[in-house]
């Protein structure tokens, strides 16, 4: 059964901003022209060479580059989702922003460090990052891995109900969905050459691509996708970095930047009352880090067929979310204002919203993290995500 239709508490949609800090990579300087009042709620961006256009956005937090991994967590209301999710209600969390503007950072927070000793012959090609665990201090944790430790935390402290957790991770490259669970997948989605002859016809065929069905009780699904049960958070997090580490691999051979897919880490959790195990109740919360959502050009798109047809793909499903989350805004502001919403919301038009259909509106909790980088250089790029988080808001 799906959770009551009561709300549970707090907003449907909470937008906060956050802006990283300055890397080494950074040519430009700081940005001059983004500033975040010290209520931080606002943020002002003006155009570099024109500090006479200042334009001024509001949001339920805007955090700037001096916040924790932990303070993060706190300032924007992750907690509240976590709990909601426990109660019964499907929650979801976003970071959106283009490419290098820090929503791996917020959602993983994991170091990544590039194999030393590769010179000459051995080309960048063959170097592929390693998300570094072990090194990783804690404090440097980002959503997901304090989301999976609250939400145990939540579901162990009621005692009135049993939890079953389960957890899915999915890559969607090309409005095509991988299983980032599981190692079939991942090898044929990479090409013949790295698997055999028993495992040709991996799920959903030789491409590796799950393939999306619908029935009456699951809506939109992915066929055969892992969805493997977890009786701890640490058994969670094994999962996740395994993923991860599946999902730079696959990234890597697959020679597309993971700043071109978007990977949905899902834990479903199912509770029903010591009493009777057949009142169960089941929720979802699903952490989201989107495709960068730069312009085609801005990502070195060039006449090269390949890459204009990714953007395109890319496209679709953050054009569709974009859609989907100013239309559930607008909504519920009318209903709000005392009118009815009305207004079709096209979640079927791509892969990433028909899966996130059911997380997203009604009684779902959405959280979205608009990042930013602070560099002058970005300004039409920041602009853009500004526009858009504040009519989601
Ligand atoms: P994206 O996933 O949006 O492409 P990343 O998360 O990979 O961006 O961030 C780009 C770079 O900036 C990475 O080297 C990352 O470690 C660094 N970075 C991002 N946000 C922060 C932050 N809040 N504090 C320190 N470093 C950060
Ligand atoms: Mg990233």
């Amino acid at each position: 059964a799906e959770a009551s239709s009561r709300k549970p508490e707090g907003q449907s949609v909470r937008v906060v901003v956050r802006v990283r800090p300055l890397t080494s990579t950074d040519t430009e300087g700081t940005c001059s022209a983004l500033s975040i009042n010290p209520n931080g709620q606002h943020v002002q961006l003006s155009a570099p060479h024109d500090k006479r256009t200042t334009r001024q956005f509001s949001f339920d937090a805007a955090l700037d580059q001096h916040i924790s991994q932990e303070d993060m967590y706190s300032s924007s209301g992750v907690q509240g989702l976590v709990d909601a999710a426990a109660q019964g209600y499907h929650s979801t969390i976003f970071a959106y922003g283009q490419t290098g503007s820090g929503k791996t950072f917020t959602m993983e927070g994991f170091k990544y460090t590039m194999p030393s000793g590769n010179s000459g012959a051995t080309a960048a090609k063959a170097r592929a990052p390693t998300a570094d665990f072990q090194n990783t201090p804690q404090h440097q944790l980002g959503i997901i891995p304090r989301v999976i430790a609250a939400l145990f935390q939540a579901l162990n402290s009621d005692t009135s109900r049993r939890s079953v957790v389960r957890c899915s991770y999915v890559q969607i490259y090309k409005e095509q969905a991988y299983d980032l669970l599981n190692p079939t997948s991942i090898l044929s989605a990479m090409g013949p050459q790295h698997h055999n002859k028993q495992q040709q016809q991996g799920p959903g065929g030789a491409s590796g691509a799950l393939r999306m069905r619908w029935s009456k009780a699951e809506d939109f699904y992915l066929e055969n996708l892992f969805k493997v049960e977890c009786n701890s958070a640490e058994e969670a997090l094994f999962l996740f970095r395994s993923g991860v580490q599946n999902k730079v691999m696959a990234s890597h051979k697959l020679n597309a930047s993971s700043s071109r897919s978007h990977c949905l880490l899902t834990l479903y959790i199912d509770s029903s009352p010591l009493s009777s195990s057949t009142e169960i109740i089941s929720s979802r919360l699903t952490l989201v880090d989107l495709a960068g959502s730069e312009r085609g050009s801005s990502i070195g798109a060039t006449s090269e067929g390949k890459l204009r047809d990714e953007s395109v793909a890319i496209n679709k499903s953050l054009f569709t979310l974009r859609q989907v989350i100013t239309c559930l805004a607008a909504a519920s502001s009318q209903q709000q204002g005392g009118t009815t919403p009305s207004s079709h919301v096209p979640y079927r038009d791509s892969k990433l919203t028909s899966l996130l259909k059911n997380s997203l509106g009604g009684t779902s909790l959405t959280l979205m993290v608009a990042c930013l980088a602070p560099s002058d250089a970005f300004y039409e790029e920041n602009l853009s995500t500004l526009e858009y988080a504040s009519k989601a808001a």
